[in-house]
């Protein structure tokens, strides 16, 4: 379904693909340019930057989306991950200039691959969200 936004947005009522691009990075069988990688977690650079720091945090996990990995994942899992990503931030020198987080969920937030990825940027100045 093409929305009017113009994304090819996921459907959040299927069931997990494990034919999804994320993971078949997860499996070595696609390459992807890595930046840290936890028992839970791997982050790595965007391959379509959209600010000079673009990186990407994924579960290991098999989770389309917030909603699923929020319901579903262990205590463990999401520890591991909210504390992946603040040390991602800190290590890639984001926290001083600032940084923004943003996980689209779901057909009008034009989620693309569907497997939950968290978006950090930084690097530059951001200016107002949904502007
Ligand atoms: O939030 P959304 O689903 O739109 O984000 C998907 C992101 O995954 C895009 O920013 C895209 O550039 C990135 N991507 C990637 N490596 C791939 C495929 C997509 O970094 N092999």
């Amino acid at each position: 379904v093409q929305e009017e936004s113009g994304w090819m947005p996921i459907d959040p009522t299927k069931p997990y693909d494990p034919d999804n691009i994320f993971a078949k990075i997860l499996r070595g069988e696609v390459p992807c340019n890595k930046v840290d990688e936890s028992e839970h977690s791997l982050a790595f650079h965007d391959i379509n930057p959209l600010a000079p720091v673009h990186i990407l945090c994924i579960p290991k996990g098999q989770y389309v989306s917030w909603d699923d990995f929020s319901k579903n994942a262990s205590p463990e899992e999401i520890a591991d991950f909210v504390r992946f990503i603040g040390k991602v931030a800190r290590d890639n020198e984001m926290v001083e200039q600032g940084y923004r987080l943003l996980a689209n969920i779901g057909k009008r937030a034009g989620q693309e691959i569907p497997h939950l990825h968290v978006h950090l940027f930084g690097g530059q100045p951001l200016g107002p969200m949904l502007a």
